[in-house]
């Protein structure tokens, strides 16, 4: 195994010494690689990681490439942009501030809108800035621009392809490793929970039509730099290069070279560029004449990989080198978050009156009233079918009542969204569970802190939020050793036994300082110890004064372990007392008897 740093050194010293051992033309084939892998980790970070498809990054390199053009080239600038006008490096800013802004009203527009919907948005925007660039008078039509001054440093010239190659490289591997340094992080979290999450994400506190916004914005400005150093490498910008064609080549690089790996959008770019030069100068060949034979065979392998890789190529070149895998340090001596007070043991937390529930003709709720103090579990039963999930999504605010309320610490639940009421103290796990199977167990724990955080994606991507990320993380090794999960810590949260994810479950939602905890089911699937584990821990939490409901199918479970018991049958509440007196209400032992157990 080496380490990923010798790795890197290697990886660092070879692109350093390529342009003083390679011909010019390689050099080139190295600068577009690096172009064009730039635009493509955007799309990892938004397509592979996020799960938002875009075919129209080649509009935000254009938009890149046509603000400086525009900006480098024009003899007079109306007063408000004149500082632009001075240096290109004043034109990038001008770029991104307009890309930054195009983009959050795109997103704006088009994030909301689920399924086909947003992938055929960013086609329809992608035509538009492509019509737009190719119409403007001012843009130079479809001739374009030229005369585009080359970028100096410090009186360093870089109008050779050698020289801008330090500079295209150096932007990729910034962005590379600030996108690396995001992803590892609290927001980071957030985002790779977009994809397959969005409803834990939510009930755990995380805005994610605000990570949508982050991670779409960011593609759009990697795409928009990368247009920039285009524009001055050819010192000539046409709209030819900013079509849909090429958005669409750019998705084909992120999802080629491994959709969900930052490595990955190097590895795409690479290989799709040089596989297109090479069959461009193979197929005439064979062929024997002219046509454009490449694009026909590059669609055919791409096809083949898509079937053969579904994870991209990233994959099987980390399988040639083998690198030893970094493993999260946890930081005991980190200094715990602060916490919230719990309301004194007897406290009314939470409070169901009246609640019913219609769907359509069916009434899966009547007239249901119950109520959970601080320092007490509460068991909500019933045979199937009875009403206790819906019953339990009114209490969440997952779902409205069609009449009656609920009141958490006082306040109505009704019309709050889930990440409001995750904020007032109410964590839950989910009957079905709900976690990112390739993310460790670690991480996604840290999943239920992210109220407890603060800091955003700048300091995350510059590691300016490690003393935060340290106490987070803490945190949740914390709450995963408190519930038996220690030797997990990292490991992939989805190779756990369906007991422990339950378990895992309560750890994240522990990790968000509650002071009401809803479990679903939460012995289910459980072995006879681990129930037993389960069990006292509740009574620990219980101990310290939170409120618990749980929903449980288990009598032998609930029996010995909860304070009171509400029975459910048909949508009605049948019973309620406690436990020794519920388990010998007539009415109770016919609905079970009668039901499943
Ligand atoms: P339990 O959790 O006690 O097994 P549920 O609350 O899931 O019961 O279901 C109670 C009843 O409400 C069932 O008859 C179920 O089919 C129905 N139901 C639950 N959710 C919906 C829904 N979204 N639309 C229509 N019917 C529903
Ligand atoms: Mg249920």
């Amino acid at each position: 195994m080496l380490s990923p740093r010798l790795v890197l050194s290697v990886f660092l010293a070879a692109l350093a010494a390529a342009p003083l051992l390679l011909s010019p033309f390689y050099v080139t084939l190295l600068n577009y690689i690096g172009l064009y892998a730039m635009v493509a980790l955007g799309l990892v970070l938004l397509t592979g990681v996020g799960g938002l498809t875009s075919f129209g990054q080649a509009a935000f390199v254009g938009l890149g490439a046509y603000t400086t053009a525009a900006l480098s080239t024009a003899t007079a600038l109306p007063g408000w942009i004149a500082w632009a006008g001075a240096s290109p490096w004043l034109t990038l800013l001008a770029g991104l501030l307009l890309t930054a802004a195009v983009a959050v009203v795109l997103g704006s527009l088009t994030l909301k809108l689920s399924g086909h919907f947003l992938p055929l948005g960013t086609i329809a925007w992608g035509i538009s800035l492509y019509f737009l660039f190719g119409t403007m008078e001012s843009l130079g039509g479809h001739t374009g621009l030229s005369g585009i001054p080359p970028i100096s440093i410090f009186g360093w010239v870089l109008d050779q392809g050698h020289e801008i190659y330090y500079l295209i490289w150096l932007f990729l591997l910034a962005a590379v490793f600030t996108t690396q340094n995001l992803l590892d992080s609290r927001e980071g979290r957030a985002i790779r929970a977009l994809k397959g999450g969005m409803v834990m994400a939510e009930a755990m506190g995380v805005n994610t039509s605000r990570a949508r916004m982050i991670i779409f914005v960011i593609a759009a400005l990697h795409a928009c730099a990368s247009g920039w150093l285009y524009a001055h490498m050819q010192r000539f910008v046409n709209p030819t290069p900013f079509g849909l064609h090429i958005g669409i080549e750019y998705l084909f690089m992120a999802v080629v070279g491994g959709a969900g790996q930052v490595w990955g959008a190097l590895v795409g770019a690479g290989v799709i560029t040089v596989l297109k030069q090479w069959l461009q100068d193979v197929l005439p060949r064979v062929f024997g004449a002219s046509g454009n034979f490449e694009v026909i065979v590059f669609g055919l392998m791409m096809v083949l990989v898509l079937q053969r890789a579904r994870d991209g190529l990233w994959p099987l070149v980390a399988r040639l080198v083998p690198v030893r895998a970094a493993r999260k340090a946890i930081d005991a001596a980190a200094p715990a978050l602060p916490r919230r007070s719990l309301p004194p043991p007897g406290t009314l937390i939470l409070e169901a009156r009246n609640v019913t529930r219609r769907f359509g003709g069916l009434v899966a709720n009547q007239d249901m009233s119950l109520e959970v103090r601080a320092g007490e579990i509460l068991a909500l039963i019933g045979p199937n079918g009875a009403g206790k999930s819906t019953m339990f999504n009114q209490i969440s605010g997952v779902d409205t009542p069609t009449s009656g309320e609920v009141l958490f610490l006082g306040q109505a639940v009704a019309g709050r969204d889930a990440r409001a009421i995750a904020r007032m103290g109410m964590s839950r796990s989910f009957q079905h569970v709900k976690l990112l199977p390739t993310m460790s167990v670690l991480e996604n724990v840290a999943i239920g802190a992210h109220l407890r955080g603060s800091k955003g994606v700048l300091s995350a991507a510059w590691r300016r939020e490690r003393a935060e990320e340290a106490r987070l993380l803490a945190e949740a090794a914390r709450q995963l050793e408190r519930v038996g999960l220690a030797a997990h810590l990292h490991d992939e949260a989805g190779s756990l036994a369906l007991g422990q994810q339950r378990i895992l479950e309560i750890a994240r939602a522990l990790c968000s300082d509650p002071c009401l905890l809803l479990l679903d089911e939460p012995a289910a699937g459980l072995r006879f110890k681990e129930k037993r584990a389960l069990a006292d821990l509740l009574r620990k939490l219980r101990a310290e004064g939170m409120a618990i409901l749980l929903v449980e199918h288990d009598m032998d479970f609930v029996m010995g372990l909860v304070d009171r018991v509400v029975v459910m049958e048909f949508g009605h509440k049948i019973a309620e007392g406690l436990p020794d007196e519920v388990q010998r209400n007539p009415a109770v032992l016919e609905a079970y008897l009668g039901g499943v157990e």
